[in-house]
């Protein structure tokens, strides 16, 4: 059912054709929301688009590869056309490459597959931080989301050291850049998921999360509507004075 509460907003979410960030893009756009898409598969993209549009809502979609600065400028120059200022940034889109199920040791690890993960994960947030700011500065007002993730905390066996290192880092990303940005009136929070039902988790096969909900005091995966209700939550009328924070939406997998 359609609402009106994000009816003035305009968000662009990452990663938007599969898992969380799809869910995160229909959800706010059932909310009102004209919602900008981007993802690197055209085909699955311009479907998704497609699919929002069938369900009434106002969506815009642009392939691009969010670890390279250009490609997210045109993006941006795209939607800008469009529909001019964008209030809310969803980081959600990063990888966690996995080999046969599995993820590689660090003596294992290949350096480019390392750069890879950087790229995407750490400096694909940074990119369009980077772009919509500027216009977020002279309008005074700003959501960004950023997506962390559990592994940022504690020892996390099922992935490999680059996407810790970069989880990690977008949760230092996320606290300097709401002391920065705060005087502008420019919220910037995180998201930790935990184990969450998506393409990228169920992957790896059913003992690996056996295990993990065995730790989880909810025990269960959690699902991606439960990820885009907490994004809401931070980019909501309610959240005007929480920054600098990263929620986690875990199940209580880990206690801080
Ligand atoms: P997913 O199902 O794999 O979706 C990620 C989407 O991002 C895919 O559509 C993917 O496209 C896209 N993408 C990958 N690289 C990109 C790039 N360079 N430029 C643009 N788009 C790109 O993953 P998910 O499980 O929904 O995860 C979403 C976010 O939550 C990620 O940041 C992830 O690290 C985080 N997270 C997830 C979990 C979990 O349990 N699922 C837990 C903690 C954190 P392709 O499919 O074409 O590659």
């Amino acid at each position: 059912m359609q609402s009106t509460k994000f009816k003035a907003r305009t968000v662009l979410v990452t990663g938007a054709a599969s898992g969380i960030g799809a869910k995160i893009a229909e959800h706010f756009g059932l909310l009102g929301a004209t919602v900008a898409i981007v993802d690197l598969n055209n085909v699955v993209l311009e479907a998704k688009k497609n699919e929002l549009l069938a369900k009434g809502i106002n969506a815009l979609a642009y392939c691009a590869d969010i670890s390279n600065y250009e490609s997210c400028k045109k993006a941006y120059d795209y939607f800008y056309n469009e529909i001019g200022f964008i209030d809310t940034l969803i980081n959600n889109a990063g990888i966690s490459p996995k080999h046969d199920g599995k993820p590689y040791k660090i003596w294992d690890l290949p350096p480019e597959e390392w750069n890879t993960v950087v790229n995407v994960n750490l400096n694909g947030t940074f990119n369009f931080i980077r772009i919509l700011v500027p216009e977020m500065i002279n309008n005074k007002f700003g959501k960004i989301i950023n997506t962390s993730s559990v592994a940022a905390h504690a020892f996390l066996p099922i992935v490999s050291c680059h996407y810790s290192a970069t989880k990690a880092a977008i949760t230092g990303l996320t606290r300097h850049l709401a002391g920065e940005l705060g005087p502008f009136n420019i919220n910037v929070n995180a998201v930790a998921p935990g184990r969450i039902e998506t393409p990228m988790v169920t992957a790896v096969g059913e003992e690996v999360n056996s295990t993990f909900i065995t730790d989880t005091p909810l025990g269960r995966l959690g699902t991606p509507q439960e990820v885009a209700d907490v994004i809401e939550f931070l980019a909501s009328d309610q959240s005007h004075f929480v920054t600098g924070q990263v929620i986690d939406v875990s199940g209580g997998w880990l206690m801080r």
